[in-house]
């Protein structure tokens, strides 16, 4: 049923298989407007990054949502080994653009882009020695993967599937970060909190309409329109998102997908939360 509903914003929606919401390229070119000048990561986002991977003695990072790359070039030039995987090559395309243009400096001539699944990511990706010493997932991606399986639809086997693999990449001991938006928040009350995004410059945005899709009472897809103020060219492209609550989360993360995996939820990365934007 809820299949029949599901739509892309955007208009490049895959034959078969997942859809990749960033296919038709628009929403990669508004994703760069968005998160504004790569360097303009927010001080309390990128120490908090640092400080964990430091913390842990992280080297090598694998990146599966590195979309246009920003996390995964904040890495590199804070020296650390990276490769970044993403489902989608309209984003890819600027992680690559980057590469290029930066090949004469050593950690962008090493860094490894390649395209890959969460759902395939084994195939997809070829696992170095033990794995990685940290994997992130960042930017809210994960809320993209969709939980409309036609035949089974609301069980949330892709989900674990792809915690499964993600979590395979992780060398034993090592860390995996997975973060998203406060769905709890946006679920309690109907409204993503507008404003400045922690993560990114994103001075461009002015508004977020949230809709939230019930099935059966249930929360069961939430859709974020961003009113961006871009060139006229530019505008358009909100992928949806599957809802995504702290506790859904944790409960996927507890049963150890690989067997050894220890979780923690945090309610929000530490730093300055203007009081008015609790979410
Ligand atoms: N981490 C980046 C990108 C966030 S946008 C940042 O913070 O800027 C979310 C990204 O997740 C998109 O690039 C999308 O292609 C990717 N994505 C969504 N589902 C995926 C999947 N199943 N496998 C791999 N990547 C996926």
């Amino acid at each position: 049923m809820v299949d029949s509903v599901y739509r892309t914003r955007s208009l490049g929606v895959a034959a078969e298989g997942l859809p990749d919401q960033y296919a038709d390229g628009r929403a990669a070119r508004v994703w760069q407007l968005y998160i504004g000048d790569t360097r303009g990561r927010t001080d309390e986002y990128r120490s908090w990054l640092l400080a964990l991977l430091r913390q842990h003695r992280c080297r090598s990072v694998l990146d599966v949502a590195c979309g246009t790359g920003v996390d995964s070039i904040m890495l590199l030039e804070e020296g650390f080994q990276v490769t970044s995987v993403d489902a989608s090559d309209k984003m890819l395309k600027y992680a690559l653009k980057e590469r290029w243009e930066r090949r004469k400096e050593e950690p962008f001539d090493r860094w490894v882009i390649e395209e890959a699944n969460w759902l395939t990511l084994e195939k997809d990706l070829e696992k170095p020695g033990d794995g990685f010493d940290a994997v992130i997932c960042l930017g809210n991606s994960f809320a993209h993967l969709p939980d409309f399986k036609v035949s089974s639809p609301g069980d949330q086997s892709d989900h674990k599937l792809a915690l499964r693999n993600i979590a395979s990449m992780v060398r034993p001991g090592g860390v995996l970060v997975i973060d998203h938006r406060n769905y709890d928040h946006i679920l309690a009350t109907g409204c993503a909190p507008a404003g400045k995004n922690i993560y990114y410059q994103s001075d461009l945005t002015k508004d977020i309409t949230t809709s939230v899709l019930l099935v059966n009472n249930k929360a069961h897809m939430v859709t974020l329109d961003y009113t961006v103020q871009v060139p006229p060219t530019e505008a358009g492209a909100d992928p949806e998102l599957s809802t995504a609550s702290l506790q859904q989360v944790s409960a996927l993360l507890l049963p150890a997908p690989t067997g050894g995996l220890h979780s923690s939820a945090e309610r929000c990365i530490p730093g300055k939360v203007p009081a008015h934007c609790p979410g």
